[in-house]
């Protein structure tokens, strides 16, 4: 068994020892996260992006689009039960960042920027999932693969150019599960 699924069953198990060893198999509830830049949103590198769903209100607010697949790829992260973060090194604010998602009626269960990073994260790597409860991480960035190497977190490195990236992404985190 990998280790994230028998982390998190210990988890489950400890905290509903009875109730859910022997009434019902409860879904994996696993964490992952998203990088923005370069990951979800254009920034050094293009790639194609979509346009959200509420129009009306993206009409009267400043936005940066989303890359295509990414509603379709969330959607099925939602789907297995699991939750979405952002964790971005950019200092965008939670609310900016929360309405981007809300106007590709998309709800994020969380959000980490470099302010909350700062506070919070207790391992010098520039991000450390496990200090927000973070199962597995998504970035275009080498150095945060390295980082999870390092500091022992799942993380799943997805380049900019990769055309199937959410084909990619999803199969990578299911085989986390077995
Ligand atoms: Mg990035």
């Amino acid at each position: 068994m990998s280790k994230i699924v028998s982390q998190i069953k210990n988890n489950i198990f400890n905290t509903y020892p009875v109730k859910v060893g022997v009434f019902f198999n409860p879904k994996i509830q696993m964490k992952v996260a998203f990088d923005l830049d370069n990951t979800l949103i254009v920034s050094h590198f293009s790639f194609p992006v979509e346009l959200p769903k509420r129009r009306f209100w993206a009409y009267f607010c400043k936005y940066e689009p989303l890359r295509a697949g990414t509603v379709a790829l969330f959607d099925f992260c939602k789907q297995q039960g699991w939750e979405i973060w952002i964790y971005t090194t950019s200092f965008r604010s939670v609310s900016y960042i929360k309405r981007l998602f809300w106007l590709y009626g998309i709800g994020l269960n969380g959000v980490v920027n470099q302010e909350i990073h700062n506070k919070k994260a207790n391992a010098n790597s520039s991000k450390y999932p496990p200090s927000f409860g973070i199962d597995v991480i998504v970035d275009d960035s080498e150095g945060v693969k390295i980082e999870g190497k390092k500091y022992n977190f799942n993380a799943i490195w997805i380049q900019p150019d990769n055309i199937n990236w959410v084909a990619d992404i999803k199969s990578q985190l299911l085989s986390l599960l077995v």
